[in-house]
This record gives C-alpha cells, sequence and structure tokens, in this order.
C-alpha cells in the first residue's frame, strides 16, 4: 500500500516555474542594449524636466523604475490606481511606494464618475461593447492620466516592440505626440525582448508582481486580464474577448492619419 503523503502529491497541482526561472534569457547583444537604455535615461532626465515614468507594475515598468531608482535620476513614478486591480498588483504598489527612492505618485479615478458610470452603464459594461470598454478606460484611466501627464515634458514608458504587431514600429524616443500633446516619450526598452527583461530583473532581483508567474505577461485591471495559454500570443489575456486591433486602453494610441 502507498503511502498517503506521496499519493496525495501525486494529485497535487504542479507549481508554475517562477517567471525568472522560465524567461530569463539574455539577448546576445544585451549588454550593448542596457547601455543603450540607461544613456537615453540620463538624457532624457538632464534635458527634458520635467518628465515622469508611467508604470503599470508590469515587467517592463519594475525594470524602468529600478534603473531610474540605480542611477539615481531625477525621474518621479506614477502609477494609475483604476480601483479595479489585482490585491497581487496593489500590494506590489504598496512596497514600491515603501522602497523607491525616486517618488512614486498614485493618481485614482474621479471618485464621483466611477460611480455614475458603473450606475449608468453596470459593474460589467467592458463586456459589453467596445465603446463602453473604452469609456471605462476613459474614465478609470485616460482623465488621471490626463492630470498625471499635465505640466510634464516628456514621459517614460515600457513600451517594447515585441509586445504586439500595434507596437512593432515603436521606436526609443517618440515625438509624435509633440504637436498636439506637447510631450516627448521615451520607450527606453523598445528593442529589449521578454528574455531581456527578465534577465534584468532575475540579476538585479526586481520585486516583481506575482501574477507573472501565473501566466499573466501582460497586466492590467482585473476584470479585463487573463491568464494566456502556451503559445498564445503576449497580450492574448488582455481584453480577450475583442480584436486585436482595439486592444488598447487609449494610452498608447496613435490616432489615424
Ligand atoms: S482595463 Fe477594464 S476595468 Fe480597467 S479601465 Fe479599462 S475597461 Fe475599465
Amino acid at each position: 500500500m502507498g503511502d498517503a503523503s506521496s499519493a496525495s502529491s501525486a494529485f497535487r497541482p504542479q507549481q508554475p516555474l517562477p517567471a525568472t526561472q522560465l524567461h530569463a534569457k539574455a539577448s546576445p547583444d544585451f549588454a550593448a542594449k542596457l547601455a543603450e537604455t540607461q544613456a537615453l535615461l540620463q538624457r532624457a532626465a538632464a534635458d527634458f524636466q520635467p518628465l515622469t515614468q508611467a508604470s503599470s507594475l508590469g515587467a517592463e515598468d519594475v525594470v524602468i523604475t529600478h534603473l531610474i531608482n540605480a542611477l539615481q535620476l531625477n525621474i518621479p513614478v506614477f502609477v494609475l490606481e483604476t480601483g479595479a486591480l489585482h490585491r497581487e498588483t496593489l500590494a506590489l504598489l504598496e512596497r514600491t511606494e515603501a522602497h523607491s527612492r525616486t517618488p512614486v505618485r498614485v493618481l485614482r479615478p474621479q471618485h464621483e464618475a466611477v460611480i455614475e458610470f458603473v450606475r449608468r452603464e453596470g459593474q460589467d459594461a467592458m463586456y459589453q461593447s467596445i465603446e463602453l470598454r473604452k469609456a471605462c478606460c476613459g474614465v478609470r484611466k485616460m482623465e488621471p492620466l490626463g492630470r498625471a501627464l499635465a505640466g510634464q515634458k516628456a514621459w517614460v514608458t515600457g513600451l517594447r516592440r515585441e509586445q504586439s504587431n500595434a507596437r512593432a514600429e515603436v521606436p526609443l524616443t517618440d515625438t509624435s505626440e509633440l504637436a498636439t500633446k506637447g510631450l516627448t516619450k521615451f520607450n527606453p526598452l523598445a528593442n529589449w525582448t521578454w528574455g531581456d527583461v527578465w534577465h534584468y530583473i532575475s540579476e538585479n532581483k526586481v520585486d516583481y508582481n506575482p501574477l507573472h508567474d501565473q501566466f499573466y505577461p501582460s497586466i492590467g485591471c482585473a476584470p479585463c486580464t487573463r491568464a494566456i495559454s502556451l503559445g498564445e500570443d503576449f497580450r492574448a489575456g488582455r481584453w480577450w474577448w475583442e480584436s486585436e486591433d482595439a486592444k488598447e486602453c487609449g494610452l498608447h494610441v496613435k490616432k489615424q492619419a
């Protein structure tokens, strides 16, 4: 007769490997990419004040915040706390606020606007139509984003070319918002691979969202993010009920000519 502990362990679901073990794999030219990223952040901090980092607390953003802190750059960070984030993300936000050298500013949506939207359209409005989903993003993300960027000369994001077709041409320095919003956008990880991001996190023991260990490569609000399966696209877990082209919340959407 088998022992009870080995019998029960046979049926225990396997613990997934940490994302650091699964994904960390530096590109052959990683050292050059890292140097380029550091130089870009230093130049941005020197020449584009005031500027700020937009952080969703995802893997790319924790790398950038870590670099800002390590290089002691004058680049405060802001986080949009939409009121619909996972508890794991909120816990990481608390830890980031406690440990970051650079200031972390948390922006929340206007309480009355959220109450009014939910009362009018319902708690699950985002699943009903793209318009309602974008309206929810408008109230919970876009309005606070406008406040975060008011008066800024530039912002720093974690966009990478590899993330999606819509981001395949992301430049390191994006001046396309200069005429309309007066903002330069820096994407210091534009050339990095997913393996590079996790290599940096692993090497530098950067604190990260444990949802990444549960197959959430891209993390947004809880109702609009799910884990992905083997072979699915990087952003397949975001707004998964919509077509690929619609999958941006407005933060990084370019107007069509
Ligand atoms: S991601 Fe979802 S919950 Fe978050 S603001 Fe957009 S629609 Fe609303």
